[in-house]
């Protein structure tokens, strides 16, 4: 994907073990990242809170509220033990191709419908906040994904979604699942995620991108009918990189991904893209997560 090495991340499997092998450990993790300026009622904002003697449990003096570190947070109605939480955020963001629920399941030692539903809430946090436009050089390409079907023949599309992506050079993707491959939906898409004063689109010669040029920024293609892959440093090769990444962990872990959830699968893979050179990814998950709104079961199940 990116000709450099990917960074280091600053946590690997043993340091996760020895720093967050137990809750104490995580509580007083997920501490220092919520309230780095020191405990604050999540109620009245007071920072005269009393640590009661439970375990990690915060009294404020001024309206006697009573909470712990992960109060009002994701992590709270889960029954489920912090450190399966902070294994699984580790897991995610450190598989390139992605981690299925069902390894996670066999990981943490929790069944398929609890790893499924951790691993959406995971990557419902793994999000950017205020996506700026993309700009100088950006390689757009769409491509279709998912649902495999048996007997029916190779051309067969009726299963499957279109992923629109852009990347720019040596830069940050957006990837969006889009309704289809016409100039309208295409150019929108670019339009929603390119500066105006972009330099240069780069795609392949399907014909809806055509047009896509303005008195500012150029549109080069490279003729991919006929068998025309690169021009001088015209390419879409870094955009297509991506796709096949994707469909690799669509295919090797995900096995299938519904229409309803491709976006946030798409989503994962942006978060893991943008972030390739964040040796902090880990920790930078963990404060999304923090912030983020619970995903009720119902809402990531109903049709
Ligand atoms: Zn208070």
């Amino acid at each position: 994907m990116n000709k450099k090495r990917r960074t280091k991340q600053e946590i690997n499997l043993i340091t996760l073990i020895e720093r967050y092998h137990n809750e104490d450990k995580c509580r007083a993790y997920l501490e220092e990242l919520r309230f780095p300026n020191g405990v604050a009622c999540p109620r009245c904002g007071s920072t005269s809170i009393s640590r009661v003697q439970k375990p990690r449990v915060f009294d404020c003096n001024s309206c006697r509220y009573q909470f712990s570190v992960t109060s009002g947070t994701i992590f709270h109605d889960s029954h489920l033990p912090l450190w399966k939480w902070f294994a699984t955020v580790y897991l995610m963001v450190e598989a390139k191709k992605g981690v299925s629920a069902n390894q996670i399941s066999r990981t943490i030692a929790v069944s398929y419908k609890t790893a499924w539903y951790l691993c959406h809430r995971v990557r419902n946090a793994m999000t950017v906040d205020n996506p700026q436009p993309l700009s100088k050089i950006v390689e757009v390409d769409e491509t279709w994904v998912g649902g495999k079907r048996k007997n029916v023949g190779h051309g067969y599309k009726g299963n499957k979604v279109i992923a629109a992506g852009a990347v720019q050079r040596d830069g940050e993707v957006r990837l969006e699942k889009v309704g289809s491959r016409d100039r309208e939906t295409l150019h929108g898409f670019i339009h929603k995620h390119t500066a105006p004063d972009t330099e240069a689109i780069y795609t392949d010669d399907w014909p809806p991108y055509k047009g896509i040029a303005d008195h500012d920024t150029r549109h080069e293609t490279v003729n991919h009918s006929a068998d025309e892959w690169v021009r001088g440093d015209v390419h879409t090769n870094t955009i297509e990189n991506v796709f096949s990444l994707f469909k690799r962990s669509v295919v090797g872990s995900y096995h299938k991904v519904s229409r309803k959830h491709l976006d946030a699968y798409l989503d994962e893979l942006e978060w893991r893209f943008n972030n390739r050179e964040n040796p902090y990814l880990f920790r930078d998950t963990l404060l999304k997560l923090i912030r983020s709104e619970n995903l009720p079961y119902q809402q990531l199940v109903a049709d």
